[in-house]
């Protein structure tokens, strides 16, 4: 029977008809129990957060009833994986079950095998998608867009991986799950009118400003490969800021609406090391920290090639991707400023950004806490701590001195408050997430309920938290973290 919470459905990507997905259902998981839920995210697409606490939720949330008036559904897309151009791939173990009447998607991931499993179980393992739940709810506590975790169920299931596993059900909530491959699968298969049928929808949808170009000559799809081009260069500098790195940037796992999407292998920088590679699977590091940047660029690159039958002229592509750099540097340096507390920008200032990452990769400094503990020493005027944080804390000196110049006003408090509200105290580092998982797997949420509440709120004090803000362990660098998921 349907759980019937009075949720109203929209079902706009339904609406585009088979060619987009197959409709099909869950397959349900035996004895699932809750392994955490979100009261926001219940709040934000209109369910009731105590009905989410209830057995009828748990069911319906792992798969084994289906909501009333769902529509669930796996779409079909392609994608660029290392480069390389992998065909068909398409939702290979996440179910959208529609789309609320308030424009919010709730997509259950690890549902069961569907048409695009290709050789896999269509499920997702209790480890990895603590690992989403935890990032995706730590991602929007720091203002980087991302889709949301509604909640997380586990079941005794086994689900076979590098070793023996349990299956669990994440629910994922956003505006929408499209992603650069959905377009990529139309182009490369030759259906244009589908193409056109997307990118409509898409435009309508979620870029309606790209329909009033048209108005200035720019054809809406140009306008649309802009737009995207923005955001993702926005999301990038956000990324590169805060010290993210996904692990996974293949063309199908990049949202078109520049959220933060598909979390595996992912890991916050601990020590500021640019070259760090987190996917234990990518070898020649073509997903390390700092080529992010140039990755999203090619990613666009893919999307400006699917997009071409509809824009017409390369040129006119070439012109709409040309804003990426430009909105990706000055977003960085918005980003970068705000963490070091200038208020306003001054030409000098990429010097001084530049030199302090150079210093913090020289000497791998901790990338987290640098930034914070430089706020606290701007706030009390003390830069011992910081200088602390250097083998040698005299090579600090110089940079200190020009920092000094840069900053020399009346009153502090300005700046040191822009960096307190810039520089998280709390991220999901991976020894943090670890910890939650092994006591999960014990049956103990407390921690994931812990981590939950500390990175929902990553910038507050939250007294007594301290060791979760403190130096990773020595353990944390023998983590290794693979694609499996
Ligand atoms: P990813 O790079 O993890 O985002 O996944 C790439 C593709 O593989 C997507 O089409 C996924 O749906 C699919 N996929 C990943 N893991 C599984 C699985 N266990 N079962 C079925 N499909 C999967
Ligand atoms: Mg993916
Ligand atoms: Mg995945």
């Amino acid at each position: 029977t349907p759980a019937d919470v009075g949720l109203d459905w929209r079902h706009g990507f339904a609406a585009l008809g088979p060619d987009f997905f197959t409709e099909l259902r869950p397959a349900p998981l035996p004895r699932p129990h809750w392994v955490g839920t979100s009261p926001d995210v219940a709040r934000l697409i209109g369910l009731d957060a105590s009905w989410l606490q209830s057995d009828a939720a748990l069911q319906a949330f792992t798969g084994n009833t289906l909501l009333a008036g769902s529509r669930p559904l796996a779409s079909v897309y392609g994608g660029h994986q290392f480069g390389v151009w992998a065909g068909q791939l398409g939702d290979g173990r996440a179910i959208l079950l529609g789309e609320t009447a308030g424009g919010m998607e709730i997509q259950l991931k690890g549902a069961g095998r569907t048409p695009y499993s290709r050789m896999g179980d269509g499920r997702a393992v209790l480890r990895s998608s603590i690992r989403e739940f935890l990032c995706s709810e730590a991602m929007h506590g720091l203002g980087i867009p991302t889709t949301r975790a509604l909640c997380l169920s586990g079941s005794p299931a086994p689900v076979h991986r590098e070793e023996p596993e349990t299956a669990a059900v994440l629910t994922r909530v956003a505006p929408s799950f499209l992603r650069f491959g959905h377009f990529e699968h139309f182009a490369a298969n030759g259906l244009h009118a589908q193409l056109q049928a997307l990118a409509d929808y898409t435009v309508d949808r979620y870029y309606p400003e790209c329909r009033a170009a048209a108005e200035r000559d720019v054809p809406p799809c140009a306008a649309l490969l802009r737009a995207v081009s923005e955001r993702t260069a926005r999301l990038m500098a956000q990324w590169q800021a805060v010290g993210f790195c996904h692990g996974v940037m293949n063309t199908d796992n990049m949202s078109i609406l520049g959220l933060s999407i598909d979390y595996g292998p992912f890991q916050f920088l601990d020590a500021f090391v640019p070259g760090h590679i987190c996917n234990h699977s990518d070898a020649q590091g073509r997903y390390a920290y700092d080529r992010q940047p140039d990755v999203a660029y090619w990613n666009l690159l893919c999307l400006a090639q699917a997009l071409l039958p509809l824009i017409g002229d390369p040129d006119l592509a070439m012109q709409a991707l040309a804003s990426y750099q430009a909105t990706f540097s000055d977003e960085f340096m918005a980003r970068m400023r705000a963490k070091l507390g200038l208020l306003e920008p001054r030409a000098e200032d990429a010097q001084l950004i530049d030199a302090i990452l150079l210093l913090l990769a020289r000497n791998a400094v901790d990338y987290p806490i640098f930034w914070r503990r430089l706020s606290h020493a701007v706030q009390r005027g003390d830069f011992q701590p910081v200088r602390d944080l250097f083998a040698d804390g005299a090579s600090l000196d110089p940079w200190l001195r020009s920092y000094a110049q840069r900053m020399a006003c009346a009153d502090p408090a300005p700046a040191a408050n822009l960096m307190l509200a810039s520089n998280p105290k709390y991220v999901l580092r991976k020894h943090l997430g670890e910890q939650a998982i092994r006591t999960a797997k014990q049956g103990d949420f407390s921690e994931l309920q812990t981590l939950q509440r500390l990175l929902g709120r990553p910038f507050d004090e939250h007294p007594g938290y301290d060791a979760y803000a403190a130096f990773p362990p020595d353990w944390a660098s023998a983590i290794e973290i693979s694609c499996s998921s």
